[in-house]
């Protein structure tokens, strides 16, 4: 009688794990199958190949198009639809000096205005550029400063530091940042995930803003990953460094 059950125990244990072992099976198959239905088109020395997801021995993220095409436009800061040229014809005034990359500093330390300047009223809100973002950088600091590039006479290039006021800095899925400076108010903390629907400040007049006699207005900036400054009106495309960049602060979950 002992042995009899001390048998069936075992016998209990081993169709168990001939269970388990089965299921295994058709999990693996199944996931097989699966990965037959992604084909990765890639660009390798001047050539196209195609990749079999089998074949990948390194983690990979896969981007769709749908992706990429959503966020390879920006949206207006005021969230009111409108595209950089209109924000600029109807906010700038065409004044040369609040345009992007016109000339700032001194002959000694030459630099370049790194965003544009939207005039538009204190305390207006304002909304990230796309309709996803995580927040890189805040300062609630009225005297917070940014580094950026100026050349000596030599044209040699150095970093100085600049008094921007308080200022949000938003990472979007194309790896660019957007910095906004001069705020009154900020509503968010650094890491935090937003939408195109976030007002993540009022654009005030913080910073450098009162030694040049400006009135309140919004210094927008764009940096890519290289956290080099652009003219926003350009557009930069997808590329590996840009979404690395972004794959870098993205909280992708277990
Ligand atoms: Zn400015």
């Amino acid at each position: 009688m002992k042995t009899d059950a001390k048998f069936l125990i075992k016998l209990a244990i081993f169709i168990v794990m001939l269970l388990i072992i089965t299921i295994d099976a058709f999990v693996i198959q199944y996931m097989k199958k699966k990965l037959d239905n992604i084909t990765i088109i890639s660009w390798q020395d001047s050539t196209m190949i195609k990749v079999s997801p089998k074949a990948i021995k390194e983690p990979t993220v896969l981007v769709s198009q749908e992706f990429i095409d959503k966020f390879n436009d920006y949206k207006s800061p005021f969230n009111d639809g409108m595209n950089f040229n209109e924000l600029i014809e109807k906010y700038i005034h065409n004044r040369w000096a609040d345009h992007y990359g016109c000339g700032r500093g001194t002959a000694e330390k030459k630099r370049i205005h790194e965003g544009i300047d939207l005039f538009v009223t204190e305390n207006t809100p304002v909304y990230p550029l796309a309709d996803y973002g995580i927040i890189t950088e805040v300062s609630d600091n009225p005297h917070f400063l940014v580094e950026v590039d100026y050349k000596t006479k030599d044209s040699s290039v150095h970093q100085m530091k600049i008094e921007y006021g308080k200022t949000v800095r938003i990472l979007y899925p194309e790896g660019i940042e957007s910095i906004y400076t001069h705020l009154n108010e900020v509503f968010v903390v650094a890491g935090q995930e937003v939408n195109g629907n976030t007002v993540v400040a009022l654009t005030g007049l913080t910073g450098n803003i009162k030694n040049s006699g400006k009135a309140s207005h919004l210094h927008l900036e764009l940096r890519d990953s290289n956290n080099k400054s652009f003219d926003p009106r350009d557009r930069l495309r997808f590329n590996q460094g840009s979404l690395k960049f972004f794959l870098e602060h993205l909280n992708m979950g277990e």
